[in-house]
């Protein structure tokens, strides 16, 4: 460190700002809770006490405004497709979307046997994890939300 050398307490520390910044969203991923089916019931297990999401600092919000990231689990239908875009468009900036399940992924297992049924929510919005799994159990669900963490990590916020 140089000319700073003995001159500041043990509790100050360096980081360049990207890196904290990083580290403040991936530890604060508060999800809108999008459960249409099965895998809706994996999603609010994990965030119970056994599986315990808050400890990634991730906590269930009813309210878009308050989500920086949106867990789609289940089957969406194309009457749900407009919600599912409307509610996203309400996220704050910056937001992420995990796709949860075999049904948001492609519409699996309903695909193409059913004409109303999306094949993948990723043409409604943009995904940035996807969760494979009829349903994923728990412990996936966590997996993709390191994922995730680890992409937040690795984004530039004040460097281009
Ligand atoms: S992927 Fe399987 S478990 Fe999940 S919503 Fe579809 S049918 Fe249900």
């Amino acid at each position: 460190m140089g000319v700073l050398d003995n001159r500041l307490p043990d509790n100050v520390f360096f980081a360049m700002a990207d890196d904290f910044v990083n580290w403040s969203r991936k530890n604060s991923l508060w999800y809108l809770l999008f459960a249409t089916a099965c895998c809706g019931i994996e999603l609010m297990h994990t965030g119970g006490p056994r599986f315990d999401l808050d400890r990634f600092g991730s906590v269930f919000r009813a309210s878009p405004r308050q989500s920086d990231l949106m867990i789609v689990a289940g089957t969406i239908t194309y009457k749900m497709a407009d919600p599912v875009r409307r509610l996203y468009e309400q996220m704050p900036e910056p937001k992420w979307v995990i796709s949860m399940g075999s049904c948001a992924n492609s519409g699996c297992p309903f695909n193409p046997h059913t004409y109303s049924v999306v094949k993948g929510v990723d043409r409604i919005i943009p995904v940035d994890v996807y969760i494979p799994g009829c349903p994923p159990p728990p412990e996936a669900l966590i997996e993709g939300i390191m994922k995730l963490q680890r992409k937040i990590e690795a984004s530039k916020v004040f460097r281009k």
